[in-house]
């Protein structure tokens, strides 16, 4: 049991991909706090990942969601609005790069490449919201995920640094535009953690060995971490809290220069 109490909110996770995602600690405390969940999974080859996850969560609606498929995310909606006729919380946990961009230099990022990024990691959220708002006539809660590397140079993070700070601000636009709604949009900005997309970024282990050494906490963070604050930003608890990014990050994001 958690303490803060969703029952009989409905809440849409698109992001879960193994057992290791950030979008599945979220939506576990999610569940917990009594939440009825519809969770989505990118295609047939993530399918039998993700189905035994959805299935433990006890989710209403699972249905496939790759972004980019024309017609995919709006059908999610759809079956929402068919079964729910409503929604309270969207979280947005996707990210994807084509390896030469994730790989190479912004410098030689080709315009397809970043198009195709910011489409996927960005603007797939601004169609969320776009979507949700109907639903959410009693108001509701948008959180995305989002990395330090949107505001500081973090070396080897690349194409996603711009795409990531086009999100950020999606998040500022969005909770500017649907305040008058009571639809709060927010992001997490979470510390590095090892998962599947993490595994993409090169040099990963040094930046877990960075945030061990310099975040004020000395630790990595832990997914359930990211998941409890996830869980507060789509409750009542943050009633007040829309356009902001909160760091859960063991504090790594407030250090300038550390010397060893
Ligand atoms: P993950 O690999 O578990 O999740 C990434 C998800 O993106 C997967 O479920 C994948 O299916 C989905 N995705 C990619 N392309 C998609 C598409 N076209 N349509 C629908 N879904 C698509 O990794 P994660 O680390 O849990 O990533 C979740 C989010 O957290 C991402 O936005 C990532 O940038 C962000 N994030 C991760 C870290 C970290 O260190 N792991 C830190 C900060 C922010």
């Amino acid at each position: 049991m958690e303490v803060l109490d969703l029952t009989g909110q409905k809440g849409l996770i698109v992001g879960i991909a193994n057992e290791h995602s950030l979008a599945w600690a979220a939506a576990r405390h999610f569940r917990s706090a009594g939440a009825e969940l519809a969770i989505t999974y990118l295609n047939d080859k993530a399918r039998p990942f993700v189905e035994p996850l959805a299935r433990e969560a006890g989710a209403a609606i699972v249905l496939p969601c790759d972004v980019a498929a024309p017609g995919q995310l709006d059908a999610v909606f759809e079956a929402i609005r068919a079964r729910w006729g409503r929604l309270d919380f969207v979280f947005h946990a996707i990210a994807w790069a084509r390896k030469e961009d994730l790989h190479g230099r912004l410098t030689d990022c080709s315009a397809e490449g970043f198009a195709e990024s910011m489409a996927i990691s960005c603007y797939s959220f601004i169609r969320m919201a776009h979507l949700a708002e109907p639903l959410m006539d009693r108001g509701g809660s948008l959180t995305t995920l989002t990395f330090y590397g949107a505001e500081k140079v973090v070396d080897h993070y690349n194409v996603m640094g711009p795409v990531k700070a086009a999100l950020e601000c999606a998040v500022r636009y969005l909770a500017h535009e649907l305040g008058s709604k009571k639809i709060r949009v927010n992001a997490l900005s979470a510390g590095a953690v090892q998962t599947r997309a993490a595994s993409g970024i090169a040099h990963f282990d040094a930046l877990l060995n960075e945030t061990l050494r310099d975040a004020p906490l000395h630790r990595q963070v832990d997914p359930d971490e990211v998941g409890r604050a996830a869980l507060v930003l789509a409750s009542a608890y943050a009633s007040g809290v829309t356009g902001e990014v909160l760091y859960v990050d063991a504090g790594f994001h407030i250090e300038g220069m550390v010397f060893h």
